[in-house]
């Protein structure tokens, strides 16, 4: 087990593109998706949330995420293909601002195209809550982070403020 620290908001290797994966693929990214795994499942069990990450919130700024929601394991060189014009908001976190909360569009339907690990192109739809999840994943690997999402600048908060306001109407939708 290779539990990675978790680069936060700042460093810039959150904010590089990332390059696409070649195949066959290498055993160091064989070990980067494990890293993947293992840093997700600890992240779960110590905050209670975590469904997915992406490779250069570890230090490697290679188009790879790993989900383990809905669908379970890596995605590689993902692309979203198809987006409807249906879309929703929810409050968005990120392991990389684990205290911070923004409240972000996304397409309500995706379909993502995208190379397991033997490099076969695979396409995954996805709605709600694995399209948000895999839009979110999917942007870190262009250096994009949720906050930059956020539907203006008065919605990024702090979850401290986020948990005493959760039930008040204006804090809603
Ligand atoms: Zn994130």
């Amino acid at each position: 087990m290779a539990v990675k620290e978790i680069l936060l908001l700042g460093n810039s290797i959150l904010r590089q593109q990332c390059s696409p994966v070649r195949f066959p693929l290498p055993e160091e990214m064989r070990s980067v998706i494990a890293d993947l795994r293992d840093t997700l499942a600890e992240f779960r069990s110590n905050h209670g949330f975590g469904r997915g990450i992406a490779a250069p919130q570890v230090g490697t700024t290679q188009q790879i995420i790993y989900i383990d929601f809905e669908y379970v394991g890596a995605l590689i060189n993902p692309k979203i293909v198809r987006r409807s014009r249906k879309k929703f908001r929810l409050w968005d976190d990120c392991f990389s601002f684990p205290d911070i909360l923004a409240y972000v569009q996304r397409n309500y339907d995706i379909e993502v195209s995208f190379q397991n690990e033997e490099g076969r192109r695979t396409h995954l739809k996805a709605s709600g809550a694995l399209s948000e999840l895999l839009q979110h994943e999917i942007d870190h690997l262009s250096g994009i982070l949720a906050i930059d999402r956020a539907i203006d600048s008065k919605h990024i908060i702090l979850r401290s403020e986020y948990e005493k306001l959760a039930h008040k109407p204006q804090i809603a939708l």
